[in-house]
């Protein structure tokens, strides 16, 4: 094979892209089992209380009495999730 025949890597256009220049990358967020277990319980809950006052809250069985406050306040959140309302 002489010289001739040796393929040089065809031109590349440059990139457009940057290299970053650090790694800036997420930290993992390590826990114990208790830490866990209270972020686990604790957002179940948020999410329950949630859904409560977007799909059920309504009207005589409100938390707050004979009223539709939270309902009215919830509202278009309501219909984006596909609660049934009126
Ligand atoms: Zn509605």
């Amino acid at each position: 094979m002489s010289a001739s025949t040796v393929h040089s890597p065809a031109p590349t256009a440059p990139s457009t892209r940057t290299a970053p220049t650090s790694r800036t990358g997420a930290t993992p967020v390590v826990l114990g089992g208790s830490r866990a277990l209270l972020w686990l319980f604790g957002t179940a809950l948020f999410g329950v209380v949630l859904y409560y006052f977007i799909g059920i809250d309504q009207g005589a069985t409100s938390v707050f009495g004979d009223n539709m406050y939270i309902h009215e306040f919830v509202h278009d959140a309501r219909h984006l999730i596909g609660f049934p309302c009126h």
